[in-house]
């Protein structure tokens, strides 16, 4: 393919960024904490670093660890939101909200105020909430043997799979999220089996992805719900707007504000470390540094994408 001069610039200038961030964070000393409260999780080696980002015109640029796979985790809320609303509409609000929590991801506490409506899908509650969506129906296996073959689609990858280790272990020590899923269950906010439901939720968090995959799998909320190497539609537009809405107001837990002020993106964080961020209308990004802060949130992700948002001028509240 031919370019203008002007778009080498561009891209020559996001390659000389993307590897200039990696660099600077494969030279910092913070790096939070893994996650050990999957046991599975704290097995991960905390000096990892791994970054991608697909523009809007084909291109990758990528540094770090961007081709090993990490597990997603609540990363693929965003994915399971897409495949809820894609069956069920707007009906699918009756059964979670879209108000940001200020609360931790595990957190029970507004669940009984409000009647066990999670507070939007991406707290864990709400994300079990969408799953029981997904699940009804269907199987549990094919259940999430759809939301598999969604992401192979999106990432064009037949080799993305579930690490069946981290779900294991999830399974095994999930009480919290059992607990949230019980609750909801007993205000009829559940309708499948609380048993079921749970092993979708748990399977899907433990679905693993490198950064290249994830930035690929994610192009299409950065191209108004199209992939904008095949122009096919992913969703309409509006609907790729209103979910880099709830990322940007409800993708980082209680450090959601934090987020939006330091980098300035839609953006949404799993416990593996990873985060995936979108410059609407430019490009899909994805990191991963296992370390996380004390919001959840992937310590050096963060400020790899503060780094990138700023020296791209990428904010969506300005330049
Ligand atoms: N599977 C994890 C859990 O439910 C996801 C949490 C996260 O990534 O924030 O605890």
């Amino acid at each position: 393919m031919t370019r203008m001069p002007t778009e080498d610039t561009a891209l020559s200038q996001l390659h000389d960024v993307v590897h200039e961030v990696a660099d600077a964070m494969r030279r910092r000393a913070d790096r939070g904490a893994v996650a050990d409260y999957i046991p599975e999780l704290a097995t991960v080696d905390p000096s990892a670093f791994g970054i991608a980002v697909a523009d809007n015109d084909g291109n990758v640029a990528a540094a770090g660890d961007c081709d090993v796979p990490f597990s997603i985790q609540s990363i693929s809320k965003v994915f399971t939101l897409t495949l809820a609303l894609g069956k069920v509409g707007d009906n699918l609000w009756r059964r979670v909200g879209r108000e940001p929590s200020g609360s931790p991801f595990n957190s029970i506490v507004q669940l009984e105020n409000e009647r066990g409506v999670p507070r939007n899908p991406f707290i864990n509650a709400g994300a079990i909430a969408v799953t029981d969506v997904i699940l009804s129906g269907h199987q549990p296996r094919e259940a999430l043997g759809e939301i598999l073959r969604f992401m192979q689609f999106l990432a064009n990858d037949k080799a993305i799979t579930i690490d069946k280790a981290v779900a294991a272990s999830e399974q095994r020590t999930g009480f919290r999220n059992m607990a949230l899923a019980n609750y909801m269950k007993s205000f009829g906010v559940l309708t499948n089996p609380v048993d079921f439901t749970l092993g979708v939720y748990f399977h899907h968090c433990a679905i693993a992805m490198s950064c290249r995959q994830l930035a690929l799998a994610g192009r299409f909320l950065s191209h108004s719900g199209k992939n904008p190497e095949t122009g096919i539609a992913v969703v309409h537009a509006e609907r790729a707007r209103r979910i880099n809405a709830i990322m940007l107001t409800c993708g980082h837990y209680d450090g959601s504000g934090e987020f939006a002020f330091r980098v300035g993106l839609p953006g949404k964080s799993g416990v593996g470390g990873g985060i995936f961020a979108v410059a609407p209308g430019k490009a899909s990004i994805a990191v991963w540094s296992p370390g996380l802060d004390a919001a959840g949130n992937s310590h050096l992700g963060r400020i790899a994408l503060e780094a990138l948002s700023k020296r791209m001028g990428w904010s969506i509240f300005g330049a």
